[in-house]
């Protein structure tokens, strides 16, 4: 049985927090470090933010925001999900604990929708049961559009400049340990400033209303479909399953990303193909992105990272669309 820290704190803002000493720090960046794999944001020479494996003094003071997202240690772009050998399914590969220091708001964000997305996923629950995520206050960049009142926060310590924020049991049996003590609950997370005033509100209706708008097409065109956006996204998680039947009769069914930008992803059997061209794709991520689909039908899912726009070759921007939509929705 594989123990939990899935546990969603739903009080957004008052969790418990501790004055940050920084002796008691210096211990809990320690041990952190004792029986797992740390990772932090390292900038590299290619002048790219990439999660690394690292030592305690490597560790970083703020958050960086990593070109590919923590989703990628959780849900890996392959992996099998079972095997059946000799007439048994073979028990899940549990990796070893670890640790991920340094993650921005947003991206704890972006684990706490993938954690209810796949709530009963018994590969991402293991993954997700070994990791320690510790969250650092950042600097935000000019296209920042990260909210608070988005959703909750997943993870288990926020490290700020002056406190410190257990968000799961795990984390504030952590710091007790570490020799935090007196904490109070009523400090809020320390969000970002004039963030959140940047995204647009494209409501459902504005939003249905114009499916038809030109502007798909428009930026249909010119979209390339090499669906990097959705790489990068941190709440992106479309995927295939593919088995494999070996020659002794081993079957193994991989889960494999898969991605809405791509021609067969609309593709059933007879050759029907539910978005055959880029634009009808880019209004479908879109719709999944700013309303989810589902049980998390109504939640906006985009954490306002950048990514996408950092990295699409040909300026594709979702916020620019949406704006766009709701200026033709008052026209
Ligand atoms: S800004 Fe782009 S990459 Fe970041 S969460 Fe929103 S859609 Fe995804
Ligand atoms: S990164 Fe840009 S060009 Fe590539 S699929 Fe996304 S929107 Fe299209």
């Amino acid at each position: 049985m594989i123990e939990s820290n899935l546990e969603v704190s739903h009080v957004w803002f008052f969790l418990p927090s501790y004055p940050l000493g920084q002796t008691v720090l210096d211990d809990l960046l320690i041990s952190l470090g004792q029986d797992r794999t740390l990772w932090a944001p390292q900038a590299e020479p290619d002048g790219l933010c990439r999660l690394q494996p690292v030592s305690e003094g490597q560790l970083p003071n703020l958050a960086l925001s990593t070109f590919l997202p923590l989703k990628k240690l959780l849900l890996p772009p392959r992996e099998a999900v079972w095997t059946h050998v000799a007439g048994q399914f073979s028990a899940i590969e549990v990796p070893a604990p670890f640790a991920v220091v340094g993650v921005p708001l947003c991206d704890l964000q972006a684990i706490w929708y993938l954690d209810q997305v796949f709530a009963d996923d018994e590969s991402y629950r293991a993954r997700r049961a070994q990791s320690l995520l510790v969250g650092m206050s950042c600097e935000p960049g000019a296209d920042c559009r990260c909210d608070a009142q988005l959703m909750p926060v997943a993870g288990d310590v926020f490290i700020g400049q002056e406190r410190v924020w257990a968000i799961s049991s795990i984390g504030d049996a952590l710091l007790r340990e570490t020799g935090f003590s007196a904490s109070v609950s009523d400090v809020p997370l320390p969000w970002p400033e004039g963030t959140a005033e940047k995204r647009q509100n494209l409501s459902e209706e504005q939003f249905y209303s114009a499916l038809d708008a030109s502007i798909w097409a428009e930026e249909g065109k010119r979209c390339l479909s090499c669906g990097a956006c959705s790489i990068v996204c941190p709440t992106c998680y479309c995927f295939d399953m593919q088995d494999e039947a070996a020659v002794d009769g081993t079957v193994t069914r991989h889960r494999v990303w898969d991605n809405c930008f791509f021609a067969e992803h609309g593709e059933v059997a007879g050759g029907h193909d539910f978005r055959p061209d880029r634009a009808a794709r880019l209004r479908f991520r879109m719709e999944h992105k700013f309303f989810g689909f589902g049980a998390l039908r109504g939640q906006n899912s985009c954490v306002g990272c950048d990514r996408c726009r950092k990295i699409c070759p040909v300026d594709v921007d979702l916020d620019r669309i949406a704006e766009r939509l709701i200026e033709e929705a008052a026209s």
